[in-house]
């Protein structure tokens, strides 16, 4: 567990076996990897007021990832035959990493479907004429479902004041701007909102619908491809852990878990190597940090963080002290 949580539940969530009552602790088996994750690094153009990984224009403690470190990964994916078949890039803003292009497009010409978590800014702005070169190359014809290439543009509210509440004066504009032009020259885009406000989720995604109309935006609010709805990550907010019994009294199955089929890949700074942790979620904590390469990753994860209770387990309910 990371400090902040071992401060806040010193009882809880410090043996990987058994939970502060006893019990035994829930794991997630390792059932392949189906998708893997790039952090390409915490610098992000925004300081954005609860952003999960503390990314800023001056947070490198995740250091950018290089073309090489994720040449290795897709080779070793290639070479063991891995079932992977998509690629999540995610930062920090993944636009201010200098081989961004480069990663792009080798994960593209190895045929995985691409995932691009961005604030749409300055910085993917400035690459403008690179990712319409990189869609002709690759790209598929008409966006949707089938598209290679998705971009998930990060809009934390429907509205101007509760998006730059979170991401600082005059994020809206431009941030409206990097969607327009995404979507007008064709290329996939899924919205990631937030759930920071007292409102119903029905609000919310009305409130979208609103947005998307008045901007034009051929995307369904109500459609959870279309537009992700993401909670907070409050880390110091009470919660239960998880015993070997919840899965069944919630009905909920490990393998759901995104540490069952997925891996991200992170450069800590001044390390030597590159670190596999257990899931974006965890891009800090030393217990789910699990080898430096994929192999060494491959193994159980024991779910010891409140981030494992709350977020990808319990989603709302409760099975033990
Ligand atoms: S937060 Fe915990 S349960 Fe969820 S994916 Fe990460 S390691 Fe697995």
């Amino acid at each position: 567990m990371d400090e902040i949580a071992q401060s806040i539940f010193p009882k809880k969530f410090s043996d990987p076996h058994i939970t502060a009552t006893g019990e035994p602790r829930a794991s997630v088996s390792f059932r392949g990897l189906e998708m893997l994750w790039l952090n390409t690094g915490t610098l992000c153009n925004l300081t954005c007021a609860h952003c999960y990984i503390e990314s800023s224009p001056r947070n490198d403690r995740l250091a950018y990832l290089t073309r090489g470190d994720v040449q290795a990964c897709l080779a070793e994916i290639k070479s063991r035959n891995l079932p992977t078949h998509e690629i999540g890039v995610t930062g920090g803003e993944p636009f201010m990493n200098p081989d961004i292009m480069a990663i792009l497009s080798d994960c593209l010409a190895q045929g995985f479907r691409l995932l691009v978590l961005t604030n749409a800014m300055k910085p993917m702005w400035q690459h403008r004429d690179e990712l319409l070169a990189l869609k002709r190359q690759y790209h598929e014809k008409g966006g949707g479902n089938g598209a290679k290439l998705v971009f998930r543009v990060s809009l934390d509210h429907y509205t101007v004041e509760g998006h730059e509440q979170e991401r600082g004066p005059g994020s809206w504009v431009v941030a409206l701007q990097g969607v327009d032009w995404l979507l007008s020259h064709g290329f996939a885009v899924h919205i990631a909102g937030r759930t920071f406000t007292e409102e119903s989720e029905e609000v919310i995604r009305a409130g979208f619908a609103g947005l998307f109309a008045a901007q034009s935006w051929d995307l369904q609010a109500h459609d959870p491809h279309d537009l992700l709805l993401f909670p907070e990550m409050d880390e110091t907010r009470p919660v239960a852990e998880i015993t070997t019994s919840c899965w069944k009294i919630l009905g909920v199955s490990p393998s759901e878990m995104m540490c069952a089929t997925s891996r991200m890949v992170v450069r800590r700074r001044g390390a030597k190597n590159i670190s596999v942790v257990a899931c974006t979620l965890m891009p800090y904590a030393p217990a789910f940090d699990l080898g430096t390469d994929l192999r060494s990753a491959e193994m159980e994860v024991a779910l010891n963080h409140p981030h494992c209770a709350r977020f990808c387990v319990l989603g709302g309910g409760t099975c033990s002290g």
